[in-house]
Formats: C-alpha cells, structure tokens, sequence
C-alpha cells in the first residue's frame, strides 16, 4: 500500500529564491522523522534547481507542464517547460487540471495531453478535479465523471495506478470569491464516486490510485478530511506557504497513518 501524501501547492509564490529557502528549510527541518508520510512541495517553476538538493524527505513537484508529446522535449514553443526538462531538473510530480488554469482556458482535453506527456516521462500527474458549485440535483458529480474520463481518456491501464488524482471543490478553494467550507463527508462522498468512476473504466488496477482532497484544508481541519474524509492524503494551498502550518498537517498525517 502507498504512502499517505501531503502536497503543497505554492501556487505563484514567495515572491524570491531566497524566501523560497526560507520557506522549504523551515519545513525540511522540522520533518526529518516523518517515515509513513510522502511529502510534496511544488514551487514555482524557477524555484526549482534552487530547492532540489535542500532535503531528502520532500519531493519536488511542479504547477504545470507542457502538453504537446514531442522529440526530445525541446523545440520552439516559447514560455512553455516539457515534461523531460522537468524530469532532468529532479521534479517527480505534475499538478495537472488545476482549476486556477481552468479558468484561463484549459480544457480537459488539453488535461489529457498533459497526463500522457506527463506519464510518457515518468512524471506522476497529480490530476486536479472539482466542480465550480454544488447544485440541489446533484449534478457536480457529473461534472466530475466527465473530468476524470475527458482527462484520462485514453490513458493505459498499466499506467493508471500511478496517478494521483485530488478531489479540489472548487467553491471551497480559497482564492475563491465567496468561497465556503467543504466537510469531511462532501469528501467522503467524492472519493468514493471517484473511485468507482476510475474502477469503471480501468478495472481493479484503478483500485490502488490514490485521491486526495484539497480546498482551505489546514492544521485545524486536516485530522477530520483524513480520518473521515476518504483519501489518501491532502493537497493544502494557502497552508503550505506557512512553515508551521505545513509541518503540523504532515505531522497529523504522519500519526493518523498506521
Ligand atoms: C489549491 O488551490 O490547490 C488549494 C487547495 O488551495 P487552498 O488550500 O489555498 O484552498
């Protein structure tokens, strides 16, 4: 069984390499006896080479990758980083689907490139799905279901387990504008249906992906969405950008785990 998994997304920030140091010392020094709990943090794409030899415990992941499977890795698209550039710079996971590049325009078919460029490297995408609003008919779980199969639509099954795929409702994101707490069991509730959509379209080798949870989760709330939540780790935003507040979510996830 897979580790439980803490990820934190630093989104476009600190706003330099030395404040980002600052920020991944102060983590990495406060961790060095997590064993049970894989940890993640994803900096912007320059703050990369800068954090990669800093601590043996956090993996590196990034915010975003580009879609297009070509030669090499290289070529003329400007302003964009391949999959194999980040592989050769020592990141081991992509967030994928965030909903903050949603909303500039990504679309889930442009998702689904990037998972399989993402995959064809021997990246982990970490696959970002949520809906916008809760509706009274129970319609964000459609929206979900046609995420997951527009996203991974054509994916190989042999490849499937080692996605990860963060359940991340979008109105309890928050740099959401009116945005409201998510629970445990809207989670709960989530994972499962996740789970059964992925098992539906790749059989049992789906069984072993891990679904996280994501949306404000911090320090007060983190024990709940794991314990009752029905996932396999966290993906923590503002969270992660505070030392303390970030370890205390590892240290939660680390004590919770068996
Ligand atoms: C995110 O956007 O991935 C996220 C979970 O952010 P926050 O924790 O700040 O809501």
């Amino acid at each position: 069984m897979s580790k439980k998994i803490i990820i934190g997304n630093w989104k476009m920030n600190p706003i330099n390499l030395k404040e980002a140091v600052k920020l991944f010392k102060n983590v990495a020094k406060s961790i060095s006896h997590i064993k049970k709990t894989e940890i993640v943090v994803c900096p912007p794409f320059l703050y990369v080479s800068g954090l990669k030899n800093l601590s043996k415990k956090i993996s590196l992941g990034a915010q975003n990758v580009f879609g297009e499977n070509i030669p090499n890795g290289t070529g003329a698209f400007t302003g964009e980083v391949s999959g194999e550039m980040l592989y050769n710079i020592g990141v081991k996971y992509v967030i994928v689907g965030h909903s903050e590049r949603r909303a500039m325009g990504e679309s889930n078919a442009d998702i689904n490139k990037k998972i399989k460029s993402v995959l064809s490297v021997g990246l982990i995408p970490i696959i970002c799905v949520g809906e916008n609003l809760r509706d009274e008919n129970h319609g964000y779980f459609n929206v979900v279901k046609t995420q997951l199969e527009e996203c991974l639509n054509g994916v190989k099954k042999v490849l499937i387990s080692k996605i990860i795929v963060a359940y991340e409702p979008v109105w309890a994101i928050s740099s959401t504008v009116n945005r409201h707490d998510a629970n445990p069991e809207d989670s709960r509730e989530m994972a499962i249906f996740i789970r059964k959509v992925l098992v539906d379209k790749f059989d049992s080798e789906a069984s072993s992906v891990r679904i996280i949870y994501g949306g404000s989760v911090n320090e007060k709330d983190a024990l709940d969405f794991l314990q009752n939540g029905g996932v396999d780790g966290l993906l923590p935003g503002r969270a992660s950008l505070d030392a303390i507040k970030f370890t205390e979510i590892i240290k939660i996830c680390e004590a919770s785990s068996k």
